[in-house]
């Protein structure tokens, strides 16, 4: 009890180095742990990605005509088939898609996975069309930065007892899972608009309600991969803070056992 301080009349230990690091690799495992459950938010979605290449000429004229339909076409909408692409690229196989906004491009393979392309041109129009969408597609990067600096900062070590005044920073420490979690606020809510706008746009080029409804379960399932890494995201920063707060937060001296050791 040699380096004990006293803070508003109580008797605190500061913590060893020992702790802070016992308390780094219990929160390191515990965050990769919750991290490591991420595949299993994507493969529901993955596998019906997959199905859909044996379907996709139902849906390929259908999203090539959209482009047009939606007006995207207007505004500079291109797509880039991906089935010309020399490499083995995720969207060259047909396992992914995207939409570049500063290109005004969709990439996808038209061959195996158009089905996919509507949510993609709903991107395009939460990009160009849409005021609230332009604004949750700008914050996904500075979103997907902030949630890493959480993660960083849950594993700071706590010096000031539990009933010190906070500022700013000491906030951040006792919040930092919520904060990671609501940084993926954003990327959730644009992937929803992008799927939400795309079936409807789906709608208007009269595909048929079963093919809307097979859409439908693909991109709630996409959604779910989203969820997955804004929840898991969320619950793995939390869990390292807690445990890095366990460890690393000065203790108060128990009465009790001030009196067991000096009496
Ligand atoms: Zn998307």
């Amino acid at each position: 009890m040699v380096n004990s301080f006293y803070y508003n009349g109580s008797q605190y230990i500061p913590r060893s180095e020992n702790d802070g690091i016992k308390g780094f690799l219990l929160a390191s495992m515990a965050s990769s742990t919750i991290m490591s459950t991420l595949p299993a938010f994507g493969k529901p979605f993955n596998n019906q990605l997959i199905k859909e290449h044996s379907r996709n000429d139902f849906y390929k004229d259908a999203f090539i005509k959209s482009i047009n339909i939606s007006g995207l076409d207007k505004l500079g909408v291109k797509i880039n088939p991906a089935q010309y692409f020399n490499d083995m690229s995720d969207v060259c196989c047909g396992q992914n898609a995207t939409y570049t906004p500063s290109k005004k491009i969709i990439t996808i393979n038209t061959d195996k996975i158009s089905i996919a392309g509507f949510h993609e041109a709903g991107h395009a129009l939460n990009d160009l069309k849409g005021k609230f969408g332009k604004i949750l597609s700008k914050l996904r990067y500075p979103g997907y930065v902030a949630a890493a600096w959480m993660g960083l900062v849950a594993m700071f070590s706590r010096s000031k007892p539990k009933d010190a005044p906070r500022d700013a920073m000491d906030i951040v420490k006792d919040n930092c899972g919520k904060i990671a979690f609501a940084c993926w606020l954003p990327t959730v809510i644009e992937e929803g608009m992008a799927s939400y706008k795309g079936i409807k746009l789906a709608k208007k080029t009269g595909l048929a309600k079963p093919l809307i409804k097979n859409m439908k379960k693909l991109y709630a399932k996409a959604l779910l991969t989203y969820a997955g890494y804004a929840t898991a995201t969320g619950l793995a920063v939390g869990a390292a803070s807690m445990i890095m707060d366990y460890f690393t937060r000065p203790k108060k001296v128990n009465d009790d056992l001030f009196s067991q050791e000096f009496f």
